[in-house]
């Protein structure tokens, strides 16, 4: 397996730009997934790696190699697509074996290759069937078996479970980070479904209009946003925005919102005034009657242990999730206190985090306070 590395990589069909600017690590045996909504860039930017689509400008190492203008076959990687084309007449055992025929390889290893990876991925009880007759589960097995089998440099895999309801899909993502922890394969992972991306990545880059807003792990992308963009689609509900005006100093600790003062992490740069925003995920909020921030309850949603309260401020709806066992009415007023040590903050105009001490990972013990 081999490391991939995209430098200043830039896609234009015409006068569009598709991809800007791309610039990212997915280390040797890495699971890294690209989010965002459809037509931000994944698709080109994984068909560029796979090389079924030549960068406009920019580099693509493979394993340390400049692949950037080197044809598909020449890069030694294997495409797994949304609509994986197995061959109908053949069986399953066929269809797996079927790249490294082509390759020339004796039957003898073709036959201990495929019984392996059928193994794997437990579906060796299916080899003598047809692909026609199996479940799409079942057939997204064959077609990862078949990717597999060539033992290939990396793995790109463009929204590979789109098509299977959700039980299914439940179940495949399981099984496909439990796959990847058994054979470690550098993959690329394309999908707009940010819970996929949460549950299989170690690392993860959110795209938007050609654009890697975030590129880190999991954690770093939920807890410390780069953007409001990103803060915004991942997390359900998304993250909340109270918006304030404001300069902002170096050092500043505190922020004025809806005429309450919030203990903000540290700010660590300088601004001048203009229109902001506040940033926090609905479970780092409380209701405290001796909040100054107020606002009347909207409505529930009951969700077994926690309950997600929607809440009218002066400002617009904000969302706590709260014990499930809290009562309260429709219309009550409640105060809402904000976890200072879990704030973002942004400037609305562009859009990007203000760096604070919570973006740049400096809270200490802290953190959860
Ligand atoms: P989706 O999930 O919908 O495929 P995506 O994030 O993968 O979304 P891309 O398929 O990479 O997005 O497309 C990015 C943009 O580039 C889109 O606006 C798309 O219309 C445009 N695009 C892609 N391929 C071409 C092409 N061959 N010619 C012109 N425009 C293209």
């Amino acid at each position: 397996m081999a490391e991939i590395r995209v430098e200043s990589l830039r896609k234009e069909f015409g006068s569009f730009v598709a991809v800007q600017d791309s610039n990212f690590t997915v280390e040797d045996g890495e699971f890294f997934v690209m989010l965002g909504p459809s037509g931000c860039g994944k698709t080109t930017t994984l068909r560029m790696i796979a090389g079924l689509e030549l960068p406009t400008s920019g580099r693509i190492l493979l394993g340390g190699e400049e692949v950037s203008q080197r044809r598909a076959r020449e890069r030694d990687i294997a495409f797994v697509f949304q609509l994986f084309a197995l061959y109908p007449h053949m069986n399953v055992r066929k269809n797996i074996g079927f790249p490294l025929l082509a390759q020339g390889m004796a039957k003898s290893e073709i036959r201990t290759r495929v019984e392996e990876v059928a193994r794997l991925l437990r579906i060796d009880h299916l080899l003598e069937k047809s692909v026609s007759g199996l479940a799409g589960g079942d057939r997204q097995r064959v077609a990862l078996g078949r990717a597999i089998v060539r033992r290939p440099k990396c793995f790109l895999m463009d929204e590979p479970l789109g098509t299977l309801d959700s039980e299914f899909r439940d179940l495949m993502v399981h099984e496909l980070r439990e796959l990847h922890n058994r054979i470690h394969a550098t993959t690329v992972y394309v999908t707009h479904d940010q819970m996929e991306a949460m549950s299989m990545a170690d690392k993860i880059a959110v795209m938007s209009n050609g654009v890697i807003e975030q590129f880190g792990t999991p954690q770093e992308i939920y807890d410390r946003p780069a953007s409001m963009f990103v803060a915004d689609f991942i997390g359900s509900p998304p993250m909340n925005f109270l918006p304030f005006r404001s300069g902002l100093a170096k050092g500043v600790r505190e922020v004025v919102v809806q005429g309450a003062s919030v203990a903000v992490p540290e700010v660590h740069e300088d601004l001048a005034p203009g229109e902001m925003a506040l940033g926090i995920r609905p479970e780092h909020i409380r209701f405290d009657d001796q909040s100054r921030l107020r606002g009347a309850v909207y409505g529930a949603e009951y969700l077994g242990t926690t309950q997600i309260v929607a809440v009218e401020t002066a400002d617009g709806m904000v969302k706590a999730r709260v014990p499930a066992d809290l009562s309260f009415r429709i219309g009550e007023p409640v105060g809402l206190s904000l976890n200072g040590a879990r704030l973002s903050v942004f400037e609305k105009a562009s859009g990007r985090a203000i760096r604070t001490a919570l973006l740049d990972g400096q809270l200490g013990g802290n953190r959860h306070g």
